[in-house]
């Protein structure tokens, strides 16, 4: 099969590269010419574990290359998919769809043969009713199914979660296009995915529920860690004598800062408007996303209460600035509104994190980049554990202890055991578990 990915960020890039290496011929194309040039030049713009080895070797078997441009390539392909961004509308929080209708219309201008396209971007319900709009009426020569596919990969594990996906969602009652969306799919089969296939309303849907599902169980288990703080119950033993009922499961049960990222915050968002709109509202949704908004700026408050109420003067370190570990995505970061009230609070605040300080950079405020953990703890009045990085799983204790100002560790990820910790002397305050002082 010859795809086209319209968009080489975070989703396109992977996709493009694992369908590379299912054998089908792919073109990546991204409007960046930083990208782009980046990609041909062998660099990989963005930080995922195993994509690097992925594109070498199927750019080298000559299954993948890279344009500015579509219109060759789409004019030769079964398939093009649009994995473009869909940010949060500024002013309402809807999703902007100006990047998907623009692919949509730019890809029309250049198909030429039955084409299937796909929307692989997280678009709200309708999207791809109204591209088919447009290609009726804007290209009523042209033969196109649109169908939809989202995509559940995370970032940091996205090379394993593309190849071995729990299903894949198409949304399309096209005969046509299913035949060939199971032939881009027929690797994964073999391997055992299912695909589901179901109306194109209903898949789209099924992104943004499935999304807001997995905010709403992290929100709730960080309630139930305020509790457990409160009551003086450990919150990770109650995470995993719920989650082994396998009517909850025990995946997302960590409680931590709260959500961010480039998806729930803006899908959330997205499904609370699209759901109004419709005068159908998601209630559990709206309070989920009030609750995660302020559970960011409440983790700098934690930050503050454990230097004795106040950080005016003192030098807070920063461990973790991504909405993650392995990668180097600092969109919607609770690190961002964490730093920003320790700021306020007039603290200094010191940060490093493995891959994620150079988009840090452009993001935060008067903060002050260090190499490595040991560097920026020196002298410093506490240190917040903000991100799960494995390296700040094992730090020093000892040497931590005797280069710190004093030694206070706030740990909002919950990675340390509180007797590792207090053996050493150390202030610790950690998310749902009792406070050691
Ligand atoms: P991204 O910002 O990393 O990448 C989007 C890319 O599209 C950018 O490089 C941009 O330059 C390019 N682009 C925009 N308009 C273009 C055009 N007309 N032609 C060519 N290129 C164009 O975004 P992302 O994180 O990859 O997300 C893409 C979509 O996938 C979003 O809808 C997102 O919600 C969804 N999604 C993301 C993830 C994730 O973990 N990042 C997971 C599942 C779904």
């Amino acid at each position: 099969m010859r795809i086209v990915m319209i968009g080489s960020g975070y989703v396109g890039l992977v996709s493009g590269a694992c369908f590379a290496d299912f054998g089908h011929h792919v073109t990546c194309v991204d409007k960046s010419e930083a990208k782009i040039n980046a990609l041909e030049a062998g660099e990989v713009p963005i930080y995922e574990p195993g994509l690097e080895a992925i594109i070498q070797q199927n750019r080298s078997a000559g299954r993948l290359d890279f344009s500015k441009n579509l219109a060759p390539s789409v004019g030769e392909a079964d398939v093009v998919f649009i994995a473009v961004g869909t940010p949060s509308r500024r002013g309402d929080g809807h999703a902007d769809l100006s990047y998907v209708y623009a692919a949509a219309r730019e890809i029309a201008a250049a198909v030429r043969g039955f084409t299937v396209v796909v929307t692989k971007s997280t678009v709200p319900v309708g999207t791809g009713d109204e591209i088919e709009r447009i290609f009726r009426d804007e290209f009523p020569e042209k033969d196109i199914s649109v169908v939809s596919n989202p995509e559940f990969l995370r970032e940091g594990a996205a090379i394993t979660d593309f190849k071995r996906p729990d299903r894949i969602v198409i949304g399309t009652e096209d005969t046509r296009a299913v035949e060939v969306m199971r032939e881009v799919y027929r690797p994964l089969y073999l391997n055992e995915a299912p695909l589901y296939f179901c109306e194109r309303r209903t898949s789209e849907l099924i992104k943004y529920a499935a999304n807001a599902f997995l905010a709403m169980k992290i929100t709730f288990i960080n309630e139930i860690a305020d509790l457990s703080e409160k009551i003086g119950a450990d919150v990770q033993k109650v995470a995993k004598g719920i989650g082994m009922d396998k009517r909850i499961g025990d995946k997302f049960l960590h409680a931590g800062p709260g959500y961010g990222g480039s998806c729930f915050p803006k899908d959330t968002l997205a499904l609370v408007k699209t759901a109004q709109d419709f005068d159908s509202p998601v209630r559990l949704i709206e309070t989920t996303v009030a609750i995660n908004d302020n559970r960011k700026r409440a983790m700098g408050r934690k930050v503050i209460a454990a230097c004795d109420g106040d950080v005016r003067g003192k030098k807070i370190a920063v461990l973790g600035l991504t909405f993650k570990p392995n990668t180097d995505d600092m969109r919607d970061a609770p690190s961002l509104t964490i730093i920003q009230a320790l700021l306020d609070g007039g603290a200094t605040v010191h940060a490093y994190d493995p891959e994620g300080m150079d988009a840090a950079k452009d993001m935060l405020g008067p903060v002050i980049y260090g190499n490595d953990p040991y560097e920026i703890a020196a002298g410093a009045d506490a240190i917040v554990i903000v991100t799960e990085w494995d390296e700040f799983r094992a730090l020093d204790l000892k040497r931590l202890k005797t280069i710190m100002k004093k030694p206070v560790i706030v740990d909002l990820r919950n990675i340390y055991p509180v007797n590792e910790v207090t053996k050493y002397g150390f202030g610790y305050f950690a998310v749902g578990r009792k406070p050691e002082k």
